[in-house]
């Protein structure tokens, strides 16, 4: 079956009663046929029927062995993290999204779990950055909020020689345009809040891993810790994914427009959007993607000007989050990337001048009117 009929598809509804919509499972405890017997549901937080058809669906789209939703994205970043020990030691990418790195740089640096946080577009530089007791390298591609790409292959060949896994935040991309396990990437996370529910209504995440046997370290973690998702917000999701690809092509499609209408604006310094032709990392991320999603991030020329693009936006909203149908747009370096050192943001070019653009899925030209006032 093809990508879109798979998405459809999920949790389409087989039992007695001809319901075509998968039910939402509310109870929290199962009962029991006999002593020693289970009908393979015996309370929520290890197993939910409506939660499973989730799990089972995410797996399917990244090409898993098994798939475990979470209460939020830094749910699952927190539960992926938690299979690693004191005195390990990971390689992360620099411009990570905020909370993960907050996650790793202040909480798990309190339990022993040693980080490096490097250029990931840099091949030498994360090569560099492994030791002996180096377990992962946690990699996003396009990054956020400067669009950089990662070479995915040639991460997984330096997690490889090492006998590190290679991680992968897909939450800018979705499994529709791109897939990290087939690759060879061990896991692979989501913020499903984005795209994969994509009507800024829904927090939730999601991880899936390529083997049985770090899926099962993953499912203890997620059982022993119980962050998982509610039977409401497993539906809602399996709800939002069916209309998945549709979303991303105008999301896609709309981002393209806007990104090369920016590219020719007197008042816009530079864009960043791997679909733009002389963005530095297109040719990578054609070898790895089928589309560029709907993220870009632009600069205007002071931080006057980026605050009153703020002030006089309408139809796009000032407002944190991405991947929702609405338009959003933000100020990295004040909301979601407040967290991330000075020093690091001023290195990475998170300046007050950087405005990141989620792009919805309104009509191109009513995104671009709005824009179009806001910049005069
Ligand atoms: C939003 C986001 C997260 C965190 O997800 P929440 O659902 O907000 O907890 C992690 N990674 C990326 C790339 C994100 O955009």
């Amino acid at each position: 079956m093809k990508f879109e009929s798979k998405t459809v598809h999920i949790g389409v509804c087989t039992d007695h009663t001809g319901a075509l919509s998968t039910p939402i499972y509310q109870s929290a405890t199962f009962r029991h046929p006999a002593l020693g017997q289970s009908t393979g549901y015996d309370y929520t937080r290890s197993l939910n029927p409506t939660r499973k058809i989730l799990e089972d669906g995410i797996a399917q789209l990244e090409e898993g062995a098994a798939g475990y939703a979470f209460s939020s994205g830094m749910a699952a970043v927190t539960a992926v993290l938690m299979i690693y020990k004191q005195g390990d030691h990971i390689v992360i990418v620099e411009d990570c999204y905020g909370g993960t790195y907050r996650v790793v740089d202040k909480v798990f640096s309190q339990f022993g779990l040693e980080a490096t946080f490097v250029d990931g577009s840099n091949i030498d530089e994360v090569a560099q950055a492994i030791k002996e007791n180096t377990v992962a390298i946690i990699v996003e591609t396009p990054t956020n909020p400067l669009m950089k790409i990662v070479d995915i292959r040639a991460m997984i060949e330096l997690a490889k020689s090492t006998n590190a896994h290679c991680i992968v935040d897909n939450t800018f991309l979705t499994p529709y345009f791109q897939r990290p396990l087939a690759l060879g990437a061990d896991i692979v996370i989501h913020s499903g809040t984005k795209y994969l529910a994509g009507h800024n209504d829904l927090v939730c995440g999601l991880v899936v891993a390529r083997e049985a046997e770090l899926a099962e370290k993953i499912k203890y973690i997620q059982n022993s810790t119980g962050a998982v998702l509610s039977p409401n917000d497993s539906w809602l999701l399996i709800r939002s994914i069916k209309t998945l690809a549709l979303r991303m092509d105008r999301h896609n499609a709309n981002a393209i427009a806007v990104a090369q209408w920016l590219e020719n604006h007197p008042a816009v310094k530079s864009v960043y959007y791997p679909g733009l032709d002389k963005h530095p990392g297109k040719s990578i991320h054609d070898k790895q993607a089928t589309g560029y999603g709907g993220m870009l991030s632009f600069t205007v020329e002071n931080a006057k000007r980026a605050a009153d693009v703020l002030e006089k936006v309408k139809l796009i909203s000032f407002a944190e989050s991405l991947g929702g149908v609405e338009t959003l747009i933000t100020l990295p370096a004040v909301q979601t990337h407040a967290d991330v050192p000075v020093d690091v943001r001023e290195r990475l070019g998170i300046s007050d001048c950087l405005l990141r653009l989620s792009v919805g899925i309104e009509n191109a030209e009513d995104i671009i009117a709005d824009l179009a006032q806001a910049l005069d």
